[in-house]
């Protein structure tokens, strides 16, 4: 990663705090459930914790991706150990009796198994939501290489919230993504989910090159696919081999985003900022957004 010196000060990380966010963090002791909020040390996990909601984020499926995408620093293998069986009830209920009101579910991509992985997801979802119904889901997941069975599948398990990152503009795909994604499949991703009467979420990384134009057009693919949610965030590079950042977008740059996201475009809501993850703050966001 780039040294923290050569960082714009917007890029700083606060110090997690707050009530409710040492409520969660003293329950999670207890539980055996390993958040991304912490693994990742996300800069958010404050805001996102110390929430009304409390929002947290979970990784299903391993820590092993059949793709190599060239932002992401995950391991790689093209067979990873097969899933554990006992994970989503395992996960369910620990979720349940975590104090989080707003769950996101994500996993590498697992392109090895045959639904990638799709009912390993809802089950989990089944669970979790029979244990807790008041809990608010969201699944952010693969692009299931296409198979729009398995994508139905997860999208009518019970979820509040399909989501599935485009990552970014269409010229930049080639060059971002694994070779296995591309800028249609996902559009047609979220078609299909967004056919199963789910809210939907997309997202895209600032910073690597794309042009304003670029990003407008790729907000208006998102909104005729009838994505609700949209998110935009800094792309940061996680090691020396993973593709550089070409310029840091400021502060105000992603609040124009956000606002013409809003807007003009008329998503339900948009989260931006230079330290916006696909999941920041997601719980509150949906409740504000929704009730909108
Ligand atoms: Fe966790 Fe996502 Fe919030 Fe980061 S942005 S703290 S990973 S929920
Ligand atoms: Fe990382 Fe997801 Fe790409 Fe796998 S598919 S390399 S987890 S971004």
């Amino acid at each position: 990663a780039l040294p923290n010196q050569s960082k714009p000060p917007w890029l700083r990380q606060r110090a997690p705090q707050g009530n409710r966010y040492q409520e969660l963090n003293t329950q999670l002791r207890g539980l055996k459930l390993a958040t991304v909020c912490e693994e990742a040390q996300c800069p958010n996990i404050g805001e996102c914790w110390n929430g009304d909601m409390g929002t947290a984020t979970i990784m299903l499926l391993g820590d092993t991706c059949t793709r190599g995408c060239k932002f992401c620093a995950v391991n790689t293998a093209r067979t990873p150990p097969p899933p554990d069986e006992d994970e989503p009830i395992n996960t369910a209920t620990a979720v349940a009796s975590w104090g989080v009101g707003y769950i996101v579910m994500t996993s590498v991509d697992r392109d090895d198994l045959p639904d990638g992985g799709a009912e390993h997801f809802a089950k989990t979802v089944r669970i979790m939501k029979e244990l807790k119904p008041s809990i608010l889901v969201e699944c952010l997941t693969s692009d299931f290489q296409g198979d729009m069975a398995a994508v139905r599948h997860l999208a009518s398990s019970g979820l509040d919230v399909f989501a599935h990152n485009i990552e970014t503009v269409a010229s930049l795909q080639r060059r971002v993504r694994d070779p296995r994604a591309n800028y249609r499949q996902s559009l047609d991703v979220l078609k299909t989910a967004k056919e199963c009467g789910v809210y939907t979420k997309s997202s895209i990384m600032l910073g690597l090159g794309e042009t304003d134009d670029e990003i407008i057009d790729t907000m208006l693919d998102l909104k005729d696919v009838g994505v609700d949610i949209f998110t935009l965030g800094q792309y940061l590079q996680p090691t020396p081999r993973h593709l550089p950042v070409q310029d840091f977008v400021t502060p105000e740059k992603f609040e124009f985003w956000r606002r013409f996201g809003e807007e003009e475009v008329g998503f339900r809501y948009v989260a931006s900022g230079p330290l916006v993850r696909s999941s920041y703050k997601a719980g509150e966001f949906f409740l504000e957004g929704m009730i909108h």
